[in-house]
């Protein structure tokens, strides 16, 4: 039996094709290299590089290699992208996810992990968001996987389809061994840009918008450890492989930071002073988004081992330390 991880090139990908080849598994990872490295792949791993909505190709590579489960990341990821470009969006992240759950469902896939996000809840209204919270996507991201995830729920109701969605809050930090992490040259996120400039990738950052309704004015995000999170994603996809229940599951802590903390950890963990500068808002940022996490915690028992800021951010610097000074070659 083996485990078909899509998008297994890229940054939450790799780190789960790290995870269940430490755990013994047998794992394929498909993946057209546009936006991943196959250097971040464990060499245990198996790399096919092609499209994951080609379905001779993928119902070819289960037969083969006796896949059993799929864990499904790959995807596009900026939300303005996808608001300025929607149609791209939908190809990749909702047409070529029909055509997965297609050869899925007529290959009997036992299990089937999907890499949704907080981006399907609408203008929050709430402190913490739980699952049931306003399904009104506020960009083609969000409905892009929204779409999908009702695709698993609708499939699984006729064709007996076992998944689980997990929407992820936001990612960060990196593999504490420092074997992957993120990589993007235009990074959007905030600690991937902060530790740029950290790091010297970039000389200045921008901080956008300071006059929200926040303590200190700025954003506050729920910024969860990609190892927790894939650690929720190996444990949803035991929990389904042993008979558990279908499942939607926020994954974030259930605790914020607003961007300054965020920068003030960079700054004092990586010791570097960088520039900051105080910008305009930026386009469809909510002031809040937490995790209600109660429910990935009830269901999978899952208990998070990196709940620390400073954890995160120092293990996104020392990975992208490691790119800086050109140890990891991609
Ligand atoms: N942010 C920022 N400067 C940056 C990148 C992000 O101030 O260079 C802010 C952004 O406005 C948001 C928070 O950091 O309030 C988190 O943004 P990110 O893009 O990391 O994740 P999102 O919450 O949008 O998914």
């Amino acid at each position: 039996m083996a485990i078909l991880v899509t998008g297994g090139a890229g940054y939450v990908g790799s780190h789960m094709a790290h995870a269940l080849v430490d755990r013994g598994e047998d794992v394929v990872v498909i993946d057209d290299l546009s936006t991943g490295h196959r250097e971040l792949i464990p060499e245990k791993a198996k790399l096919v590089e092609g499209d994951i909505a080609d379905k001779k190709l993928v119902s070819k590579l289960i037969a083969d290699e006796r896949i059993n489960a799929i864990a499904h990341f790959a995807g596009s990821i900026v939300v303005s992208d996808s608001v300025s470009d929607p149609l791209t969006y939908y190809e990749n992240n909702t047409v070529k996810s029909r055509a997965l759950i297609e050869t899925a469902v007529a290959s009997s896939i036992e299990a089937f992990l999907f890499s949704s996000t907080a981006a399907v809840y609408g203008e929050p209204g709430v402190d913490l968001l739980d699952e049931e919270q306003n399904l009104q996507p506020v960009s083609p991201y969000g409905w892009s996987k929204l779409m999908t995830e009702v695709m698993l729920r609708d499939s699984a109701a006729a064709y007996g389809l076992k998944y689980a969605a997990l929407r992820y809050f936001n990612v960060a930090g990196a593999d504490p061994e420092g074997r992957t992490g993120e990589t993007r040259e235009h990074a959007t996120h905030l600690i991937e840009i902060a530790a740029q400039a950290a790091t010297g990738r970039r000389n200045r950052m921008q901080i956008f918008g300071t006059d929200y309704p926040t303590p200190d004015g700025t954003c506050l995000r729920d910024y969860i450890h990609v190892t927790d999170l894939i650690d929720a994603h190996v444990k949803a996809l035991m929990h389904l492989l042993n008979g558990g229940e279908n499942f939607v599951a926020n994954c974030g802590y259930g605790h914020g930071f607003s961007v300054l903390q965020v920068v003030d950890a960079i700054k004092r963990v990586s010791g570097v002073d960088f520039r900051v500068d105080m910008a305009e808002r930026r386009p469809g940022d909510p002031p809040a988004l937490v995790a209600d996490s109660a429910r990935v915690r009830e269901i999978l028992g899952w208990e998070p081992k990196y709940d620390d800021l400073e954890t995160i951010v120092r293990h996104a610097l020392a990975w992208e330390d490691q790119l800086v000074k050109g140890r990891v070659k991609l």
